[in-house]
Parts: structure tokens; C-alpha cells; sequence
């Protein structure tokens, strides 16, 4: 039986006070589901319909809706990932949820679980509400730190099972309720060299493939990252850096493999797709002048850029809501990566605003103004009851 919730803060805290520090950090499997399951039978007391939808071996996502009937009226999702960075280092008590000095203290305190603790309280009056001009549902993710599962799996399959689409989809991420509606995405991913291994006193027998490396990495900065010019008015330049190395295995032991991994952030309107390919033509203009080198690029990651085009009347329809609510409304773009992006590359417009900033955000002491929860509470509850018709 849960203790009884008597406000948006006890909710926050109680949800603070659930690990659900992101399984690939932590290594305990399935690290959502004892929120995801909490949140389930709160919104169910509540009178909220649910849906587990599962994600193949990581639990489920959770959708907790408010359908009004009647068949034009529109769908407006909320999004907010459940899972969080790590808690080692921390210098509070990460799950506790303790509140001091109008701020909540926690692991997730900010990050994200202000936004979903604030959506589901506005849906919450929402439901009890008279006007409701559309139809209202929340998205808990899971796996948004590290490898964005959750969100992914919900815009591949999870969308597709429902019998409605969102007119779009505001993702909550700590920005102090100001609207984002761009950001950067990235591409991870290695390049490895392979050599061959040889006794040290005669290294002409092997091939080292350190060496080889020093040349690609050479390369890579003057030929590739050197030229990156793409720039976006709101995220910023496009950026690439060579940041691991591994290599050799012992110090008398010419080494046959080296292995360097790069980040590489995209600007909205670049494509990440097409990173790798430019790339591999670098190194295929080195392969012309080293006869030996054996290279390759492996283990890739995307995340791509939130690019505003395509979500310019959800845009217009959160500026409208905070002009009214006479609040700063003036949107912006973030260099770090959302939920948003996924959404947005599947056709579904996205905005990101959540309340807390981003600046407390995977830090040793994350808190969270209380007031921002408040404000994050009536502006969701706005956004709910102005007829989504975009
Ligand atoms: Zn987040």
C-alpha cells in the first residue's frame, strides 16, 4: 500500500527516493521497474488509465492516460525518463528526497523526475478538471542516460500499437521552463588498427599498430575535424574529438591492435548518418599512401539532433501558453541530447521545457527549486487544457 500523496512535492520525493540509477551504470537489471510500478498504482488510485509497454530485457515503459471522449479531440503526450545517472561521489544522501531551504535534495531530484512527478500531478487535476479539450497521455521512459531504449522502443513499436497519434510531444528535461526546441545529437563509435605482433628485440618482424594509429589520428585532426564547419544558431558549432585509447599489451610486445573512440556532436540539419562515411574517405586517402594499414571504424552510436523544422506549431503552441500565463517564453536550443530527438525523427513534433536547471543536473549535490515544480505543475496543467489544434 503506498502512503498517501497529498502534493506534487511528496510525489517528487517519493520518486526520489526509488533507485533507479541507470542499469548500465549500476548493473541491476530492469533498474526502472520499482518506479514505473509505484507510478502505475498511483495513477491508478487516481483513476488515470495505465499501459505497460514492454521493452525487450529492461522491463516497461509506462503510459498513464486521460481520454476525454469524443473523437476529434486532439492528443497531447507528455515525455519524462524515469532512470538517472549514477549516485558514487555523491555528497548528500542520494534517495532520500530531504528538502531544505526550498530545495529537494536527491539523484534525480532535477534530473528528470520533477518533470514527470510535475506532469502526472497536472494530469492528475487535469482529470478531476471541467474543461478538457484534449486528450492527455504520459510517457515514462526508462534508459534515456545511456542508450535511450525506452523512448526508442515507444516511437518504433509502442506508437504504432496505440489507436491514436500525439499532435506532439513535450519532453521534460530540466530547463527552467524555458522552451527548447533544439539540440545537438552525436555519434560514438572506434576506429581500430591492427597490426602484427612481434618480439621486441626485432620490431621489423611485426607491425605496430600504435604506429599506425598516430598516423590515422594525425589524419583525423587535419583532415576531418580541422574542417568541420556546420554550425547551428541555436546549439552551436559542430564538434569531434578523439577522447580513449587502448593499445599494445605488454612493453615488449610489438602490438597488433590499437583502438581509439571519438565523439562526434552533430548540429540540427547535419546528418549523422553520414559522419562515418566522410570519415572512412579519410582514411581511405591514408590507406593510398600506407601500404601497410590495416584500419577500420566499428561499434557505432547515433543519437541525432533535435532539429526544430517539423515542430514549429507545438512550438508556437507552448509560446502562446507561457505569453499567457505572462511568463518568458523565448525559445532556445541546448548543446546536450533529449528523448526529443527520437520523437522528432519519427515525424512527431517535439519540445523540450521542464522545470529545474540543467546546471544542478548529474552533479554531487543535484537539487531542485521547489518553486520551479510548482511553475512546472501550472504550465503542463495549461498545456492540457488549451485545445492542442495544431
Ligand atoms: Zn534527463
Amino acid at each position: 500500500m503506498n502512503p498517501s500523496i497529498a502534493s506534487c512535492e511528496q510525489l517528487l520525493s517519493a520518486m526520489v527516493g526509488i533507485d533507479t540509477v541507470n542499469g548500465n551504470i549500476s548493473g541491476k537489471p530492469n533498474a526502472e521497474q520499482e518506479l514505473a510500478q509505484y507510478l502505475k498504482s498511483q495513477a491508478q488510485a487516481w483513476g488515470l488509465a495505465t499501459t505497460s509497454l514492454p521493452v525487450a530485457d529492461h522491463g516497461f515503459n509506462l503510459l498513464v492516460s486521460c481520454r476525454v471522449g469524443g473523437a476529434a479531440a486532439p492528443w497531447l503526450l507528455f515525455e519524462s525518463h524515469m532512470d538517472t545517472v549514477g549516485a558514487k561521489g555523491m555528497t548528500i544522501e542520494p534517495f532520500t528526497g530531504r528538502v531544505n531551504n526550498g530545495r529537494m535534495y536527491g539523484r534525480g531530484a532535477c534530473d528528470t523526475k520533477s518533470s514527470g512527478a510535475a506532469m502526472l500531478w497536472a494530469l492528475r487535476q487535469y482529470a478531476q478538471s471541467n474543461n478538457q479539450p484534449n486528450n492527455v497521455a504520459i510517457v515514462f521512459t526508462l534508459d534515456e542516460e545511456i542508450s535511450k531504449i525506452g523512448a526508442r522502443t515507444f516511437v518504433d513499436t509502442h506508437l504504432d500499437s496505440l489507436d491514436w497519434r500525439p499532435a506532439g510531444v513535450i519532453v521534460g528535461e530540466p530547463t527552467m521552463m524555458q522552451p527548447i526546441i533544439a539540440h545537438n545529437g552525436m555519434v560514438r563509435w572506434t576506429i581500430q588498427t591492427q597490426g602484427r605482433a612481434a618480439h621486441s628485440c626485432d620490431p621489423a618482424k611485426g607491425r605496430s599498430a600504435i604506429s599506425m594509429m598516430a598516423k590515422v589520428m594525425d589524419a583525423i585532426e587535419s583532415n576531418y575535424i580541422a574542417s568541420l564547419k556546420a554550425t547551428h544558431p541555436l546549439t552551436g558549432k559542430a564538434q569531434c574529438s578523439i577522447n580513449v585509447i587502448h593499445g599494445g599489451m605488454q612493453v615488449n610486445v610489438i602490438p597488433d591492435d590499437c583502438r581509439i573512440h571519438l565523439d562526434r556532436r552533430v548540429v540540427p540539419c547535419e546528418d549523422a548518418e553520414q559522419v562515418l562515411p566522410a570519415v572512412e574517405q579519410v582514411l581511405e586517402q591514408l590507406r593510398q599512401t600506407q601500404r601497410h594499414l590495416k584500419v577500420q571504424q566499428l561499434d557505432t552510436y547515433i543519437d541525432p539532433p533535435h532539429d526544430p523544422v517539423g515542430s514549429e506549431m507545438l512550438a508556437q503552441f507552448v509560446e502562446d501558453v507561457l505569453k499567457t500565463m505572462k511568463l518568458p517564453c523565448q525559445a532556445g536550443g541546448v548543446a546536450y541530447g533529449t528523448d526529443a530527438s527520437t520523437f522528432s525523427t519519427a515525424g512527431v513534433p517535439a519540445v523540450v521545457i521542464g522545470p529545474g536547471d540543467i546546471a544542478q543536473a548529474h552533479t554531487v549535490d543535484e537539487w531542485l527549486a521547489l518553486d520551479q515544480l510548482q511553475l512546472a505543475v501550472e504550465v503542463y496543467g495549461k498545456m492540457m487544457s488549451q485545445p492542442a489544434t495544431f
